[in-house]
């Protein structure tokens, strides 16, 4: 996480600020962990500044790329936080076909953007996008969701869809999001009102853990790590790199030991939702991702 160009209103990890590591920095990090580590992930907004960034990602064999719309040009700039991402996104749509890279569209959905996913499908439409991917052997794909609910996202808890909104949604955005998340609809897709979640968990004593066979961890400028599990806050945080060694933090991060972690383990879910939970909101949810939500609030009242 040496920096993100984008302010995004949807960023679950959160905006930290732009550091200034050195490529020897980055090397050093990349060293520490090369043992663990067996695949990488990219950025696509390289694509539009360079030719060269897209030949690499041929050359590793890249055959999809995402990218995240909201709707129209105005709209989509503003939940990115930055004016010309839009015609940025068009651009690299393009450079990708060229490339014989599909594009998928991912588009979250809220109610201050709901209107305008016409806007979407009339692009896909007019771009000719399924067409331009299958003339090459390759498959355009596409869908809307909600996102969870953390970091920068967690503002947007109040223009959150319920379920009145998901009829909203246009056919073909609809087709495309029922086959990527092989749903049969898209209440399954979108989850459950808070409101029935509260009832199930309020009753749930259970807790859990946090840890996976194949984490993805962060690392933030001042080398502070955190587990991709939610917002890069102080109570996730595993360790710094300049004070631990990584096989110190990936200890950490197996025993569970940041606070997020701890709370999870040893608090039972239903004191968490008692405590943090609305039980008469109909915002729409995954269960994961509305406990993860409540676990962040519930660290937020601990600081
Ligand atoms: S969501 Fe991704 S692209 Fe947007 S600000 Fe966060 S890290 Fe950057």
């Amino acid at each position: 996480m040496y920096g993100c160009p984008n302010r995004c209103r949807h960023c679950w990890v959160g905006h930290s600020p732009n550091g200034r590591m050195t490529f020897d920095d980055l090397k050093q990090i990349a060293a520490k962990f090369k043992s663990y580590a067996h695949e990488f992930e990219i950025s696509v907004w390289r694509i539009v500044r360079g030719c060269e960034y897209v030949k690499w990602l041929v050359s590793l064999g890249v055959t999809k790329a995402q990218l995240t719309l909201f709707g129209g040009e105005a709209l989509t700039d503003y939940y990115t936080g930055r004016t010309g991402a839009y015609r940025e996104i068009l651009h690299a749509v393009d450079i990708l076909l060229e490339n014989k890279i599909s594009p998928r569209i991912q588009v979250f959905v809220n109610k201050d953007n709901i209107e305008e996913l016409p806007l979407i499908e009339a692009l896909i439409l007019e771009n000719r996008l399924p067409e331009r991917c299958v003339a090459f052997g390759g498959e355009f794909s596409c869908f809307a969701h909600q996102d969870s609910c953390d970091g920068e996202n967690a503002k947007l808890y109040n223009v959150r869809v319920t379920p009145d909104d998901l009829k909203k949604i246009p056919p073909l955005l609809t087709d495309y999001t029922l086959k990527h998340f092989h749903a049969d609809n898209l209440n399954e897709v979108f989850g459950q009102t808070e409101r029935e979640l509260y009832r199930k968990l309020i009753a749930d004593t259970s807790t859990g853990s946090y840890v996976s066979d194949s984490p993805v961890l962060y690392i933030d400028s001042a080398y502070n790590v955190y587990p991709n599990i939610s917002t890069t806050a102080p109570y996730w945080c595993l360790g710094n790199l300049k004070e631990s060694s990584a096989e110190e933090i990936l200890r950490n991060y197996l025993s569970g030991k940041s606070t997020a972690q701890t709370v999870r383990r040893e608090i039972p879910l239903c004191e968490i939702v008692k405590r943090c939970g609305d039980p008469n909101s109909l915002r729409l949810f995954g269960k994961q991702d509305y406990i993860a939500y409540l676990l962040n609030q519930y660290c937020e009242g601990m600081s």
